[in-house]
């Protein structure tokens, strides 16, 4: 399957790589929208929200889990940060590889929609 965020966990893709373990990946996106913008994803892959099952769905929690230590560590978690997952075309998302966009370091924008 061609995914891009697949070849970046294999290493075919270079990426500014900000955490990994087990079942989880994180790197800086490339076109940052916030002096800290890091995406989450899970090793495996699930193409959006529309994918996530009973069966996937604990790789969800321990990327809140990873997202919350990353706040920590690049100092954003005092002064707050946003979270946030676009699923689908009305959502903008662009890459069908789930992934959650950690972003903070400054006052962000209260836009819901
Ligand atoms: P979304 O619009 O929610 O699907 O977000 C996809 C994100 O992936 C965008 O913020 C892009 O800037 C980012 N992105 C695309 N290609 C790369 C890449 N090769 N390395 C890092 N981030 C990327
Ligand atoms: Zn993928």
């Amino acid at each position: 399957m061609d995914c891009l965020f697949c070849s970046i966990i294999k290493g075919d893709i270079p990426s500014a790589k900000v955490y990994e373990d087990e079942t989880v990946y994180a790197f800086k996106d490339i076109n940052p929208m916030a002096p800290v913008h890091v995406l989450i994803i899970p090793k495996t892959h699930i193409s959006s929200m529309n994918d996530v099952t009973p069966e996937n769905s604990a790789v969800i929690a321990h990327i809140y889990e990873v997202a919350a230590k990353l706040a920590k560590e690049l100092g954003i978690a005092e002064n707050g940060f946003r979270v946030v997952s676009n699923c689908g075309a009305d959502a903008g998302q662009t890459v069908f590889h789930l992934h959650f966009h950690l972003l903070g370091g400054k006052k962000l924008k209260v836009e819901m929609c």
